[in-house]
This record gives structure tokens, C-alpha cells and sequence, in this order.
């Protein structure tokens, strides 16, 4: 069996992370060796179960280190790309991280997968359906031209088009996959699901943004990265797939449903100003990587949400240290802007 060299960027993240999981358990190809570049402190951490898993890897560095990505890639066959600044609200406090991470951070592994030594890696670039904007209604396939609204969704349109340019200026293989709102265990407490589980079990408001009636697609972790693994497998060259199907619902309903899973009534609900330039709705049209690679969604959301709810709950020792460092309480005296934490 020849051994895949794969580098995950991002890999200590919420979805590399949980890819990582995936490519070392006991769904994965069994033939990789997997590195993770992060500039975070913490690495992913192989599951247990994995004892005849191929070797892992955790290099802290950042992804815009010339010399460091390209004697990285230089070992590595292919290269999934996850290192990014993922958080929507943050991108309105200040767009100029988000700008140097997701556009120069692709760019330059991309550089150094076209320029690696034993031939061009394969570069699997993991987007986002905010890069299309946000239609009132219908749904968009990937033949739809981006039209993103936060510096977030800029940053990442910016970076697929810069990936899409290599494959075609150049000729390496790039693939591009963009994907709707996950959601699961090791989610960062900024983001709307983790933030307000984590402030009903702790007794506190959660803040509400407008009306609630912005909708998102939820998808299960484990759905996701199901995602990009068929894709990095068995995709195309050159080739965009949108991955989604999880379960459409307004921040509102999302509210209800926690709030029954904490047993905590509509008192507990912080009404809050809308997010400036709040996309109402990323419904993508998913067809194309269900019709050619099979692509499901398998998680039912209910029994999906309360499971995550349960994890959060038995595991306060992983997002106590996050929580305060990352979000304020609602109701606590804070900068309004912390407050936002929807993505
Ligand atoms: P995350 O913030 O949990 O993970 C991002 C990772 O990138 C972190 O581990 C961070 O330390 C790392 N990183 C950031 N800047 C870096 C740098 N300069 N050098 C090296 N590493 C750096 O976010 P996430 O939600 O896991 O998102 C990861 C990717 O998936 C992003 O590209 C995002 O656009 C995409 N995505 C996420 C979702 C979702 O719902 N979470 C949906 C679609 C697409």
C-alpha cells in the first residue's frame, strides 16, 4: 500500500480537527500520514482507538511562513486546507487579519504546492457558502458567481478564486469545497451554538440577534468532513462542490430548541441590534457531490443538537478556558460587538 503524505493547515481547528479524527480512525483511507501546521498551541489529538494509525504530526507555525510551508509541503503529496479566520464577527471589528490569513495564508501554500520539489501537491481548499451572499430566495449551485457581503466572506471568495487561478494558470490540482454552518463537540464557544449552550447551562441570557430570523443550513460535524474527504478522493480537478443538506432553520427556531433542552424559558433571551450587512439566508444547491461522490447527510439535527448539548455539559473543563477567554457572558458588561457571535 503506497503511504499518502497529507498536511491538514488549520488542523487543530473545530472542522480540521475533527478531519484529522476522520482521516486517522477507522473510516479513514488507513494509508496516510497526516502533519498539522497551526499557529494555535494546542494540536488535534488522534483518537485513542487509532493505535495502528499512521504517524501524526503537530508543527506550530503560521500559515504565511514562506520558508516553513514550503519545506512542509515539500514532504507532503497532498494538502487540505483548512487555517483560516473563521469567526463572521470578528471580521467587523477588524477585516486586515481575515485579508493576511485567508487570502495570503492560501496563497502561499498554494505557491509552494506548485513549486514542491517532487511535482505540484494536490490542494483541497475548504470554503464557505457565505462566499455566494445571500439570496431571498432558491438555492445556488456552484456555477454561481460569489457576490460575498462580510470581510469574512470576502477574505474566503478572495482565497477560492485565488485557488481556482493556480489550477487554471498553472495546471496543478486544486479543489475547492464550500460548505454550509457546522455544528459539534470541540466548537469554539464564540459561535452561535456553543455560546448559547454554554451560557443556558451556566444560568446566563443569550443574546439574540434583531428578530431571529435569519436562517441557517446546520450541518453536523461529521457530516462535513465527509465532505471534503470524497472530494479530496474522488473529486475533480478544477472543480467547486458545494456540501449542505443539514437542517435549514432561523436563529429563532434554533432558540427554542436550546432553550427546551436547557428547560429555560424565552427569559433567558437577550434581544440584541442586528449584525450590520446580517445575510438573511446561504441556501446551496447540493446536488453535484451528492450525484457524483455520494455525499449525505446521515445526523438527524434534533438528536444531533442534544447530543452536542450533553457534550458541552461534561465537558467544562475544554470550554471554561475558551469561553472566558473568547466571549463575555450576556447580560455581563462587555463591548457590545463581543456579544456577536453568530457566524
Ligand atoms: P477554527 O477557527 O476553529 O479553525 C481555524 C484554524 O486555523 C485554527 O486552529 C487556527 O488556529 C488556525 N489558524 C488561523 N490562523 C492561522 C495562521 N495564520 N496560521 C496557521 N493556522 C492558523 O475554524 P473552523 O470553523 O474550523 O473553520 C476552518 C475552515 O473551515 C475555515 O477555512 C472556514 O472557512 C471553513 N468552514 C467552516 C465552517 C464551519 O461551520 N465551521 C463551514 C464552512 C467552511
Amino acid at each position: 500500500m503506497t503511504t499518502t503524505r497529507i498536511l491538514v493547515t488549520g488542523g487543530a481547528g473545530f472542522t480540521g480537527s475533527h478531519h484529522v479524527r476522520t482521516l486517522l480512525g477507522p473510516a479513514g483511507p488507513g494509508d496516510a500520514e497526516i502533519t498539522v501546521p497551526d499557529n494555535s498551541p494546542t494540536p488535534a489529538t488522534p483518537p485513542a482507538s487509532t493505535r495502528s494509525a499512521p504517524p501524526f504530526r503537530f508543527v506550530h507555525g503560521d500559515i504565511c511562513d514562506t520558508p516553513l510551508v514550503a519545506g512542509l509541503v515539500a514532504g507532503h503529496e497532498q494538502i487540505v486546507h483548512f487555517a483560516a479566520e473563521s469567526h463572521v464577527d470578528r471580521s467587523l471589528l477588524g477585516a486586515a487579519e481575515f485579508i493576511t490569513t485567508n487570502v495570503l495564508g492560501t496563497q502561499t501554500p498554494l505557491d509552494a504546492a506548485r513549486r514542491r520539489p517532487g511535482g505540484p501537491a494536490r490542494f483541497l481548499h475548504v470554503s464557505t457558502d457565505e462566499v455566494y451572499g445571500s439570496p431571498a430566495e432558491g438555492s445556488w449551485p456552484e456555477s454561481d458567481p460569489p457576490r460575498p457581503n462580510s470581510p469574512y466572506a470576502a477574505s474566503k471568495a478572495s482565497s477560492d478564486l485565488d485557488a481556482l487561478s493556480y489550477h487554471r494558470t498553472h495546471g496543478p490540482d486544486v479543489r475547492v469545497t464550500r460548505c454550509s454552518n457546522n455544528y459539534g463537540h470541540h466548537h469554539l464557544p464564540e459561535k452561535v451554538i456553543p455560546l448559547f449552550v454554554t451560557n443556558l447551562l451556566d444560568g446566563h441570557r443569550v443574546p439574540l440577534y434583531g428578530e431571529g430570523l435569519n436562517v441557517r443550513d446546520r450541518l453536523h460535524i461529521d457530516d462535513h468532513v465527509q465532505g471534503p474527504e470524497l472530494v479530496r478522493t474522488g473529486g475533480r480537478p478544477g472543480e467547486v462542490y458545494n456540501i449542505g443538506g443539514g437542517t435549514e432553520l432561523s436563529n429563532k427556531e434554533l432558540a427554542t430548541l436550546l432553550l427546551d433542552l436547557a428547560g429555560a424559558t424565552w427569559d433567558s433571551v437577550e434581544h440584541v441590534p442586528d449584525r450590520p450587512g446580517h445575510d438573511l439566508r446561504y441556501p446551496v444547491d447540493c446536488t453535484k457531490i451528492s450525484r457524483e461522490l455520494g455525499h449525505r447527510p446521515r445526523k438527524d439535527f434534533t438528536q444531533g443538537l442534544a447530543e452536542t448539548f450533553a457534550w458541552y455539559r461534561d465537558h467544562r473543563t475544554w470550554r471554561e478556558p475558551l469561553k472566558h477567554k473568547a466571549v463575555p457572558r450576556a447580560g455581563e458588561r462587555a463591548p457590545r460587538e463581543r456579544h456577536r457571535a453568530w457566524r
